[in-house]
């Protein structure tokens, strides 16, 4: 088996980290996490190490319970990973890597490739209406993908 694509880790206007660690500290911890590796990143490349060695640094998560590996792109104002397929040409650097699930979906990402286009824009557009009521950042969106519930508050809201 191998890695699917998600249509919502990245939005193109929001990013979701959620399943890039568990048991998150809060948002400060968790950005100051990603800005440690952000910079590691940045600090061996320059000094000519690869990617895969940077990712091999840690296997763990950090005390604010996200991996070692998300960072964040200041051009594009993205999180992303550096060793997920979608950047590297379609090879997973991330096998074999101890913490990382490579298969794993949350609830929402997995129906979300069920739906079907009307769906989908429903539920975009629902997320939409919160970012800009601002409800919702990378943080809140990640943790509510994560633990299923902005896909919970998207049915309730279809039920009200
Ligand atoms: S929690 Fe869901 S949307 Fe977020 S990165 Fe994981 S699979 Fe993607
Ligand atoms: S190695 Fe896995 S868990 Fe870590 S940032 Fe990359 S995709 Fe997320």
């Amino acid at each position: 088996m191998r890695y699917e694509k998600s249509g919502l880790c990245q939005l193109g206007w929001l990013s979701c980290v959620g399943c890039c660690g568990h048991h998150f500290k809060d948002k400060l911890s968790v950005a100051k996490g990603i800005e440690k590796n952000t910079l590691e990143m940045h600090s061996y490349l320059k000094h000519g190490r690869s990617v895969k060695e940077w990712m091999n640094r840690s296997k763990d998560r950090r005390d604010c319970g996200v991996c070692h590996n998300i960072v964040y792109d200041a051009k594009k104002d993205m999180l992303y990973c550096p060793c997920h397929p979608e950047v590297n040409q379609g090879v997973d650097l991330r096998i074999d890597h101890h913490y990382c699930d490579i298969l794993h979906v949350c609830k929402a990402a997995f129906f979300f490739g069920l739906w079907d286009d009307a769906r989908k824009a429903e539920f975009i557009s629902f997320l939409k209406k919160k970012k800009k009521a601002g409800r919702l950042d990378w943080y809140s969106y990640s943790m509510g993908m994560a633990d299923d519930s902005l896909l919970a508050e998207f049915e309730g809201l279809k039920w009200d």
